[in-house]
Protein backbone atom coordinates (compact mmCIF):
# COMPACT_ATOMS: atom_id res chain seq x y z
CA UNK A 1 0.00 0.00 0.00
CA UNK A 2 1.28 3.49 -0.80
CA UNK A 3 2.39 5.72 2.44
CA UNK A 4 1.81 8.76 1.62
CA UNK A 5 3.52 10.71 4.30
CA UNK A 6 6.42 10.11 1.90
CA UNK A 7 4.34 11.78 -0.75
CA UNK A 8 5.22 15.12 -1.80
CA UNK A 9 2.40 17.53 -2.53
CA UNK A 10 2.88 17.24 -6.18
CA UNK A 11 2.59 13.73 -6.07
CA UNK A 12 -0.04 14.04 -4.03
CA UNK A 13 -2.17 16.44 -6.39
CA UNK A 14 -1.84 13.41 -9.07
CA UNK A 15 -3.37 11.25 -6.93
CA UNK A 16 -6.62 13.45 -6.28
CA UNK A 17 -6.61 14.33 -9.89
CA UNK A 18 -6.92 10.79 -10.68
CA UNK A 19 -9.21 10.66 -7.85
CA UNK A 20 -11.13 13.43 -9.57
CA UNK A 21 -10.64 15.47 -6.81
CA UNK A 22 -9.56 19.45 -6.60
CA UNK A 23 -5.08 19.39 -6.28
CA UNK A 24 -6.06 21.67 -2.96
CA UNK A 25 -7.03 18.36 -1.98
CA UNK A 26 -3.20 17.33 -1.59
CA UNK A 27 -2.69 20.68 0.38
CA UNK A 28 -5.10 19.72 3.33
CA UNK A 29 -3.91 15.98 3.21
CA UNK A 30 -0.29 16.98 3.62
CA UNK A 31 -0.62 19.83 6.06
CA UNK A 32 -2.85 17.10 8.22
CA UNK A 33 0.11 14.35 7.92
CA UNK A 34 2.99 16.66 8.20
CA UNK A 35 1.45 20.20 10.02
CA UNK A 36 -0.38 18.25 12.35
CA UNK A 37 1.42 15.26 12.43
CA UNK A 38 -2.00 12.82 11.90
CA UNK A 39 -0.86 9.63 10.99
CA UNK A 40 -4.93 8.14 10.05
CA UNK A 41 -6.38 9.36 7.26
CA UNK A 42 -9.77 9.55 9.18
CA UNK A 43 -8.45 12.26 12.01
CA UNK A 44 -7.66 14.36 9.28
CA UNK A 45 -11.68 16.00 8.96
CA UNK A 46 -11.42 18.60 6.65
CA UNK A 47 -11.21 15.96 4.06
CA UNK A 48 -14.98 14.46 3.11
CA UNK A 49 -15.17 11.23 4.98
CA UNK A 50 -15.68 9.11 1.64
CA UNK A 51 -12.71 10.18 0.43
CA UNK A 52 -10.59 9.71 3.80
CA UNK A 53 -12.62 6.34 3.63
CA UNK A 54 -11.47 5.62 0.43
CA UNK A 55 -8.11 6.58 0.78
CA UNK A 56 -7.75 4.00 3.95
CA UNK A 57 -8.47 1.66 1.47
CA UNK A 58 -5.84 2.72 -1.50
CA UNK A 59 -3.21 3.57 0.98
CA UNK A 60 -1.93 4.05 4.57
CA UNK A 61 -1.01 7.16 6.84
CA UNK A 62 1.57 5.08 9.20
CA UNK A 63 4.14 2.09 8.64
CA UNK A 64 5.89 2.61 11.82
CA UNK A 65 4.89 0.37 15.04
CA UNK A 66 6.57 1.61 18.15
CA UNK A 67 7.70 -1.13 19.90
CA UNK A 68 9.64 -0.21 22.58
CA UNK A 69 10.42 3.05 24.11
CA UNK A 70 13.53 3.84 26.86
CA UNK A 71 13.14 6.67 29.00
CA UNK A 72 16.85 7.33 30.14
CA UNK A 73 17.51 9.00 33.57
CA UNK A 74 18.96 11.97 32.15
CA UNK A 75 15.62 12.42 30.13
CA UNK A 76 16.66 11.22 26.68
CA UNK A 77 14.01 8.65 25.32
CA UNK A 78 15.01 5.83 22.89
CA UNK A 79 11.74 4.23 20.56
CA UNK A 80 12.87 1.23 18.83
CA UNK A 81 9.96 0.81 15.86
CA UNK A 82 9.72 -1.84 13.59
CA UNK A 83 8.60 -1.28 9.67
CA UNK A 84 5.72 -3.21 8.31
CA UNK A 85 7.64 -5.66 6.81
CA UNK A 86 9.69 -6.30 10.66
CA UNK A 87 12.93 -4.34 10.35
CA UNK A 88 14.48 -2.36 13.16
CA UNK A 89 13.74 1.90 13.01
CA UNK A 90 15.65 3.20 16.11
CA UNK A 91 15.06 7.15 17.19
CA UNK A 92 16.35 9.14 19.83
CA UNK A 93 15.08 12.11 21.50
CA UNK A 94 17.56 14.21 23.28
CA UNK A 95 16.46 17.21 25.64
CA UNK A 96 18.89 19.65 26.89
CA UNK A 97 18.27 23.06 28.87
CA UNK A 98 17.61 25.19 25.10
CA UNK A 99 16.94 23.00 22.37
CA UNK A 100 16.07 19.66 21.91
CA UNK A 101 17.52 17.18 19.06
CA UNK A 102 15.91 14.05 17.20
CA UNK A 103 18.60 11.41 16.02
CA UNK A 104 17.48 10.28 13.27
CA UNK A 105 17.78 6.70 11.35
CA UNK A 106 18.85 6.30 7.62
CA UNK A 107 19.23 2.60 7.36
CA UNK A 108 17.71 -0.43 9.10
CA UNK A 109 20.70 -1.64 10.35
CA UNK A 110 23.94 -0.35 8.65
CA UNK A 111 26.71 -1.68 5.65
CA UNK A 112 29.33 -0.02 7.32
CA UNK A 113 31.63 -1.88 9.53
CA UNK A 114 32.78 0.49 12.11
CA UNK A 115 34.84 -1.32 14.61
CA UNK A 116 33.38 0.82 17.12
CA UNK A 117 29.54 0.81 16.67
CA UNK A 118 27.11 -1.53 17.44
CA UNK A 119 24.48 -0.52 14.75
CA UNK A 120 27.75 -2.19 12.44
CA UNK A 121 27.03 -5.67 13.92
CA UNK A 122 23.18 -5.66 12.18
CA UNK A 123 24.80 -5.19 9.07
CA UNK A 124 22.19 -3.53 6.73
CA UNK A 125 18.80 -4.67 6.69
CA UNK A 126 17.38 -2.01 4.09
CA UNK A 127 17.19 1.48 2.97
CA UNK A 128 14.69 3.25 4.91
CA UNK A 129 12.20 5.19 3.16
CA UNK A 130 11.11 8.73 2.64
CA UNK A 131 7.74 7.74 4.68
CA UNK A 132 10.02 5.90 7.13
CA UNK A 133 12.22 8.67 7.61
CA UNK A 134 9.57 11.30 8.22
CA UNK A 135 7.48 9.51 9.99
CA UNK A 136 10.08 8.65 12.92
CA UNK A 137 10.13 12.02 13.19
CA UNK A 138 6.54 12.09 13.35
CA UNK A 139 6.20 9.51 15.99
CA UNK A 140 8.64 11.56 18.17
CA UNK A 141 7.31 14.70 17.93
CA UNK A 142 3.61 13.47 19.21
CA UNK A 143 5.08 11.76 21.77
CA UNK A 144 6.76 14.43 22.96
CA UNK A 145 4.37 17.31 22.66
CA UNK A 146 1.22 15.34 21.92
CA UNK A 147 -0.26 14.91 18.40
CA UNK A 148 -0.30 18.20 16.44
CA UNK A 149 1.50 20.07 19.40
CA UNK A 150 4.07 22.79 18.40
CA UNK A 151 6.97 21.60 18.06
CA UNK A 152 9.35 24.04 20.02
CA UNK A 153 11.68 27.23 17.71
CA UNK A 154 15.14 25.31 17.33
CA UNK A 155 14.14 21.47 17.35
CA UNK A 156 16.99 20.08 15.98
CA UNK A 157 17.28 16.99 14.00
CA UNK A 158 21.00 14.86 13.13
CA UNK A 159 20.83 12.02 10.95
CA UNK A 160 23.29 9.97 13.26
CA UNK A 161 21.30 7.12 14.07
CA UNK A 162 21.28 3.59 12.49
CA UNK A 163 23.27 3.78 8.72
CA UNK A 164 25.65 5.54 6.84
CA UNK A 165 22.98 8.26 5.24
CA UNK A 166 25.22 8.87 2.00
CA UNK A 167 24.08 5.53 1.08
CA UNK A 168 20.42 6.23 0.91
CA UNK A 169 21.24 10.06 -0.36
CA UNK A 170 18.27 10.19 -2.67
CA UNK A 171 15.74 9.21 -0.09
CA UNK A 172 17.23 11.35 2.37
CA UNK A 173 17.49 14.42 0.54
CA UNK A 174 13.59 14.36 -0.63
CA UNK A 175 12.73 13.32 3.07
CA UNK A 176 14.38 16.43 4.29
CA UNK A 177 13.08 19.18 2.12
CA UNK A 178 9.67 17.47 3.33
CA UNK A 179 10.49 18.02 7.03
CA UNK A 180 11.93 21.50 6.38
CA UNK A 181 8.45 22.21 4.44
CA UNK A 182 6.41 24.97 5.96
CA UNK A 183 3.26 23.89 6.34
CA UNK A 184 5.06 20.52 7.28
CA UNK A 185 7.12 19.94 10.50
CA UNK A 186 9.35 22.77 9.40
CA UNK A 187 12.18 22.07 11.03
CA UNK A 188 14.56 24.51 8.32
CA UNK A 189 17.93 23.52 6.68
CA UNK A 190 19.74 24.90 9.25
CA UNK A 191 18.69 23.03 11.87
CA UNK A 192 19.34 19.74 9.79
CA UNK A 193 22.31 17.92 10.10
CA UNK A 194 23.74 14.88 8.37
CA UNK A 195 27.03 13.09 9.33
CA UNK A 196 28.78 10.39 6.81
CA UNK A 197 31.04 8.41 7.12
CA UNK A 198 33.14 9.34 4.59
CA UNK A 199 30.47 8.35 1.53
CA UNK A 200 33.41 10.51 -1.01
CA UNK A 201 31.41 10.56 -4.09
CA UNK A 202 28.20 11.66 -2.46
CA UNK A 203 30.06 14.35 -0.43
CA UNK A 204 30.66 16.08 -4.09
CA UNK A 205 26.99 15.85 -4.69
CA UNK A 206 26.25 17.23 -1.92
CA UNK A 207 27.95 19.97 -2.29
CA UNK A 208 26.25 20.79 -5.10
CA UNK A 209 22.84 20.77 -4.26
CA UNK A 210 21.64 24.33 -3.84
CA UNK A 211 19.94 23.76 -0.51
CA UNK A 212 21.36 21.23 2.05
CA UNK A 213 21.64 21.17 5.71
CA UNK A 214 24.66 21.33 7.55
CA UNK A 215 27.54 18.70 7.14
CA UNK A 216 29.09 16.46 9.80
CA UNK A 217 32.46 14.08 8.51
CA UNK A 218 33.32 11.09 11.03
CA UNK A 219 36.72 11.00 10.70
CA UNK A 220 37.83 9.06 14.39
CA UNK A 221 41.65 8.73 13.53
CA UNK A 222 44.43 10.89 11.49
CA UNK A 223 45.80 8.30 9.86
CA UNK A 224 45.05 5.89 7.09
CA UNK A 225 46.52 2.82 9.31
CA UNK A 226 44.45 3.66 12.53
CA UNK A 227 41.42 4.71 10.48
CA UNK A 228 41.49 1.36 8.13
CA UNK A 229 40.96 -0.56 11.53
CA UNK A 230 38.12 1.21 12.84
CA UNK A 231 36.15 2.81 10.06
CA UNK A 232 37.09 0.41 7.32
CA UNK A 233 35.20 2.28 4.54
CA UNK A 234 38.82 4.21 4.69
CA UNK A 235 40.04 1.15 2.36
CA UNK A 236 37.67 2.12 -0.27
CA UNK A 237 38.24 6.12 0.08
CA UNK A 238 41.74 6.78 2.01
CA UNK A 239 42.34 10.15 4.06
CA UNK A 240 43.65 11.98 1.11
CA UNK A 241 40.36 11.19 -1.06
CA UNK A 242 38.58 12.38 2.13
CA UNK A 243 40.11 15.35 2.84
CA UNK A 244 40.08 16.41 -0.52
CA UNK A 245 36.49 16.36 -0.90
CA UNK A 246 36.05 18.17 2.73
CA UNK A 247 38.06 21.16 1.29
CA UNK A 248 35.72 21.02 -1.63
CA UNK A 249 32.74 21.28 0.17
CA UNK A 250 33.90 23.25 2.07
CA UNK A 251 34.49 26.06 -0.54
CA UNK A 252 30.85 25.49 -0.95
CA UNK A 253 29.72 26.59 2.26
CA UNK A 254 27.34 29.74 2.57
CA UNK A 255 26.69 31.90 5.06
CA UNK A 256 24.96 29.82 8.36
CA UNK A 257 25.84 26.57 6.81
CA UNK A 258 27.57 24.76 9.48
CA UNK A 259 30.22 21.81 8.81
CA UNK A 260 31.94 19.44 11.36
CA UNK A 261 34.29 16.81 11.75
CA UNK A 262 33.44 13.81 14.71
CA UNK A 263 36.25 12.38 16.37
CA UNK A 264 34.90 9.18 18.05
CA UNK A 265 37.52 8.97 21.29
CA UNK A 266 38.08 5.36 22.27
CA UNK A 267 40.29 4.98 25.42
CA UNK A 268 44.16 4.52 25.15
CA UNK A 269 43.50 3.61 21.42
CA UNK A 270 43.01 7.11 19.33
CA UNK A 271 42.95 9.40 22.37
CA UNK A 272 46.54 10.37 22.53
CA UNK A 273 48.14 14.25 22.38
CA UNK A 274 49.99 12.55 19.46
CA UNK A 275 46.79 11.55 17.50
CA UNK A 276 45.56 14.90 18.91
CA UNK A 277 48.62 16.74 17.32
CA UNK A 278 48.54 14.42 14.02
CA UNK A 279 44.89 15.28 13.38
CA UNK A 280 45.65 19.12 13.66
CA UNK A 281 48.58 18.73 10.95
CA UNK A 282 46.01 16.49 8.91
CA UNK A 283 43.76 19.45 8.93
CA UNK A 284 46.45 22.35 8.62
CA UNK A 285 47.60 20.09 5.42
CA UNK A 286 44.19 20.77 3.80
CA UNK A 287 43.59 23.82 5.14
CA UNK A 288 40.50 22.88 7.24
CA UNK A 289 41.90 24.11 10.02
CA UNK A 290 39.11 26.16 10.97
CA UNK A 291 36.21 23.40 10.66
CA UNK A 292 35.17 22.85 14.28
CA UNK A 293 35.57 19.21 15.56
CA UNK A 294 33.22 17.21 18.05
CA UNK A 295 34.50 15.31 20.06
CA UNK A 296 32.44 11.91 21.11
CA UNK A 297 33.91 9.99 24.33
CA UNK A 298 32.95 6.09 23.12
CA UNK A 299 29.86 4.85 24.79
CA UNK A 300 30.60 1.16 25.71
CA UNK A 301 28.97 -1.80 24.86
CA UNK A 302 29.12 -5.46 25.83
CA UNK A 303 29.89 -6.61 22.45
CA UNK A 304 32.55 -4.17 21.20
CA UNK A 305 36.22 -3.95 22.72
CA UNK A 306 36.81 -0.77 23.26
CA UNK A 307 36.66 1.61 26.36
CA UNK A 308 35.58 5.48 26.93
CA UNK A 309 38.95 7.56 27.36
CA UNK A 310 38.84 9.12 31.28
CA UNK A 311 38.24 12.77 31.46
CA UNK A 312 41.44 13.20 32.00
CA UNK A 313 42.49 12.35 28.64
CA UNK A 314 39.88 13.98 26.86
CA UNK A 315 41.05 17.14 28.41
CA UNK A 316 44.03 16.86 27.44
CA UNK A 317 43.15 15.79 23.71
CA UNK A 318 41.00 18.80 23.44
CA UNK A 319 43.42 21.00 24.85
CA UNK A 320 46.32 19.92 22.58
CA UNK A 321 44.05 20.73 19.58
CA UNK A 322 43.22 24.13 20.92
CA UNK A 323 46.45 24.94 21.78
CA UNK A 324 47.06 24.45 17.79
CA UNK A 325 44.66 26.45 16.60
CA UNK A 326 41.69 24.02 16.14
CA UNK A 327 38.25 24.37 17.67
CA UNK A 328 37.21 21.27 20.02
CA UNK A 329 34.34 20.80 21.79
CA UNK A 330 33.41 17.53 23.91
CA UNK A 331 29.74 15.89 23.16
CA UNK A 332 28.27 15.08 26.40
CA UNK A 333 27.01 11.19 26.31
CA UNK A 334 23.03 11.08 27.32
CA UNK A 335 21.12 8.21 26.93
CA UNK A 336 24.11 5.63 28.11
CA UNK A 337 21.94 4.00 30.45
CA UNK A 338 19.35 3.20 27.73
CA UNK A 339 21.67 2.39 25.14
CA UNK A 340 20.67 5.43 22.87
CA UNK A 341 24.22 7.32 22.87
CA UNK A 342 26.34 6.88 19.85
CA UNK A 343 27.23 4.23 18.21
CA UNK A 344 24.98 2.29 20.34
CA UNK A 345 22.01 1.41 18.53
CA UNK A 346 21.58 -1.96 17.92
CA UNK A 347 17.25 -2.94 18.44
CA UNK A 348 18.97 -3.74 22.17
CA UNK A 349 16.40 -3.57 24.99
CA UNK A 350 17.85 -0.89 27.24
CA UNK A 351 16.22 -0.46 30.83
CA UNK A 352 13.03 1.19 30.56
S1 LIG B 1 29.16 4.47 13.10
FE1 LIG B 1 27.50 4.98 11.66
S2 LIG B 1 28.38 4.48 9.64
FE2 LIG B 1 29.67 3.41 11.17
S3 LIG B 1 28.73 1.37 11.36
FE3 LIG B 1 27.80 2.65 12.94
S4 LIG B 1 25.90 3.41 12.00
FE4 LIG B 1 27.23 2.66 10.34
Amino acid sequence: MPHLTGFPRAELAEIFSELGEPPYRADQLFRGLHGRRQQSFDEITDLPKALREHLSEMATASVLKVESKYVSRDGTRRFLMKTHDGFPVETVYIPTENRDTICFSSQSGCPLKCDFCLTAKLGLLRNLTIGEIVEQIIIVLNDVYGVGGETPHGTNLVAMGAGEPFLNFENLIRAIEMISHKDGLFIVYSRITVSTAGIVPKIYEFAKLERRPNLAISLSAPTDEMRNILMPINKRWKIDDLMQAAKAFEKTLKRGERFTFEYVLLGGVNDGVEQARALARLLAKYDLGRVKINLIPHNPAEQLDYHPPTPEQVAAFKNELESLGVSAYVRTPRGRDIYAACGQLAAKAGTH
